[in-house]
């Protein structure tokens, strides 16, 4: 295990299984401490258990993104053990029953998909910003997609040109907005935002049809979290290269 990073402290958000999970793992291998943001108590207990197995310093926190009252006593628990969180991990996302194109989806599935994979990230990042300010190199990573880039959505060659879910993808491009926003807004500081698509990854969010490893999946994520001071900030990248907005 190298411990190169030892010292940080990352709050990953539905890190109970998945790439959330993974990216619990790699950062803990790499000496970060880790807290596991997860809506079940059990799934979150059961993760930090198998990453305290590994070695890791890694701990359960509750986190529900669209329950303003829960994400507002988590940042009490981390100010309160930490003083400050080095690396925020927007991960939690969901895909909901439903999603499909614009003539004939479901409202509600959109709701639904912008209420975690918007509203949730807006709620947790203002919340946490403050414990970020008081990091001397805070991180702040969105976990988004391919899915979220309108260029590559208007792409007819594109190869997944033909996945039209409204809610899923128009919830990763709003995603990808506020990653630029918070950047320009934050760019006289030393806190980077940028954005990330896994890529398509076998997980329960698409019944573990995705063609990548969990490990695959996680390592631009990692990599975007361990970013250095002179690395850019406000873009949209994965493992190789620059994604399109
Ligand atoms: P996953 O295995 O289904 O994991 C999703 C995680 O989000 C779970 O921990 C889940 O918790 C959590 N979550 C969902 N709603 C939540 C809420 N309201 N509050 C807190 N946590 C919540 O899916 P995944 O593939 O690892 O997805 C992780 C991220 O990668 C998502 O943002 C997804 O959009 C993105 N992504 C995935 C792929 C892919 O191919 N897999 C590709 C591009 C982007 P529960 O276990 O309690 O449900």
């Amino acid at each position: 295990m190298g411990l190169n990073h030892k010292g940080k402290v990352a709050l990953i958000t539905g890190a109970n299984k998945g790439i959330g999970f993974e990216v619990a793992r790699q950062l803990g291998a790499q000496g970060v401490t880790v807290c596991l943001g997860a809506r079940n108590p059990h799934l979150g207990k059961f993760a930090e258990e198998k990453l305290k197995a590994d070695g890791a310093d890694a701990y359960f926190l509750e986190l529900e993104v669209t329950k303003p009252e829960i994400i507002a006593k988590a940042a009490e628990e981390l100010r309160a053990r930490h003083g400050r969180l080095d690396i925020l991990v927007n991960n939690a996302g969901v895909h909901g029953a439903g999603d499909g194109p614009p003539s004939i989806v479901d409202p509600e599935a959109v709701r639904q998909a912008l209420d975690v994979n918007f509203f949730g990230v807006l709620a947790v990042t203002q919340a946490m910003l403050p414990l970020i300010r008081e990091s001397p190199s805070g991180r702040i990573v969105m976990v988004s997609s391919g899915l979220g880039s309108l260029t590559l959505n208007g792409d007819p060659d594109w190869q997944f040109a033909g996945v039209k879910r409204l809610g899923y993808n128009g919830s990763k491009a709003i995603l990808n907005m506020l990653t630029v926003q918070l950047a320009w807004e934050l760019r006289d500081t030393s806190i980077k935002v940028n954005t990330v698509n896994p890529g398509f990854t076998a997980t329960d969010l698409n019944g573990y049809r995705g063609t990548q490893t969990v490990e695959e999946g996680a390592a631009e994520t990692v990599r975007q979290a361990l970013i250095p001071g002179d690395a850019p900030s406000g873009g949209f990248f994965e493992t190789g290269g620059v994604v399109p907005w």
